[in-house]
């Protein structure tokens, strides 16, 4: 049917990417790029619930905060886990494009979602949005996202894998002719070796660390292979038992035993994944190589470790950051395209 109130809006809206993730989210508007990366975080007040900050000045105050102050993630392992945040959240996103580029903010979304979430969990998706501002709502799975981001050749009869190292969640995906072939998704990824660091800290070393500070030492000398020169970093902390501040000097070499196992995880779910890809399509990514994305892909030499344990062609795409958000953008440019590739929960599937 003719809308000509959402025709109207159409003519001065916008198109928007979102890659709602667990640890950041990133907004694209067609035609200027990325305009939002934040961390997916919100403050509130304990008592009154009233939003203190969102996005990077309420990522800030994790771990600093009093009291009376808590942080939360409103979203965990990808899906939505405390509505209320995550709607407030992409409000105040949607909002920050909407001041930034003068635009109304009613625009037409499209959202990534991890691949296998329930139906519950696409609809929570799928309200937030609709609820914060977005005229219309479209969702798609983030592998197709990514691969699309990445520049893979996602419609035709050829099998890419996708390789998505996030916070909460590593996904694994084999898609040919637009759809998933085979996935997998571990809970462990880039804040499972921010954990690793801070557990080796203090049963090696008697040292409590914050999970920022872990996360730091992990990007600046944390590594998934043997370095050519290894690193040494201080990490500084609390005593056990003296409860008094100390600090430490650690190698990359025990960085890579303290995420040892979960690197480990990360390894046998991509071996298992290609274990059960079908035998055409495992020639296909003998051939095309695996792309491996996500802020935790940048881990130093988990590309070559990869590609050593899966004796395949393991490579970082351009921005392996930001292939989410760039798909879902660029799916936006297609509708014929877009239609075809959704996954829209029942309740709102358009006939
Ligand atoms: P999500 O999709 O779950 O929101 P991201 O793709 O944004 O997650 O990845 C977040 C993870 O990437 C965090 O654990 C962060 O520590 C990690 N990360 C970001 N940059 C680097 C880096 N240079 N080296 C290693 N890990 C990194
Ligand atoms: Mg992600």
């Amino acid at each position: 049917m003719f809308d000509p109130i959402g025709a109207l809006l159409g003519l001065f809206s916008h198109d928007v990417g979102i890659d709602l993730g667990t640890a950041n989210t990133q907004v694209l508007v067609r035609g200027k790029g990325i305009v939002v990366d934040e961390p997916s975080a919100v403050t509130l007040h304990r008592r009154t619930k009233k939003v203190l900050a969102i996005g990077a000045e309420a990522k800030q105050m994790v771990g600093r905060t009093p009291a009376n102050v808590v942080a939360v993630r409103p979203l965990a392992d990808g899906v939505i886990s405390d509505f209320d945040a995550a709607e407030r959240m992409l409000r105040y996103f949607i909002t920050k494009v909407h001041q930034q580029t003068g635009m109304v903010p009613r625009p037409r979304v499209v959202l990534g979602v991890p691949v296998g979430v329930t139906d519950v969990e696409k609809m929570a998706v799928y309200d937030a949005a609709r609820n914060a501002g977005a005229r219309e709502a479209h969702l798609i799975e983030e592998p197709i996202a990514a691969a699309i981001g990445a520049g893979l050749p996602i419609v035709e009869p050829v099998g890419s894998m996708i390789v998505d190292v996030g916070g909460g969640t590593t996904e694994v995906a084999v898609i040919s002719l637009g759809g998933i072939v085979v996935s997998r998704s571990i809970r462990v990824a880039g804040d499972e070796l921010d954990q690793d660091i801070v557990t080796y800290a203090r049963q090696k070393y008697n040292l409590l660390i914050g999970d920022w500070l872990a996360e730091e030492v992990k990007i600046a000398a944390g590594s998934a292979i043997a370095l050519p020169r290894e690193k040494v970093i201080s990490l500084r902390g609390r005593d056990v038992v003296t409860g008094l501040p100390r600090s430490v000097d650690v190698s990359s070499v025990e960085l890579r035993e303290a995420m040892a196992g979960s690197i480990n995880q990360i390894v046998d779910a991509v071996r298992a994944t290609i274990e059960d890809t079908p035998p055409e399509l495992v020639a296909d990514l003998d051939e095309h190589g695996i792309a491996l994305i996500g802020g935790g892909s940048l881990l130093t030499g988990l590309d070559e470790r990869l590609s050593r344990e899966t004796r395949m062609r393991v490579y970082r795409p351009s921005s392996p950051r930001s292939c989410v958000v760039r798909g879902t953008g660029e799916a936006l440019e297609e509708l014929g395209f877009l239609e075809a590739v959704e996954v829209l929960p029942r309740r709102v599937q358009r006939v």
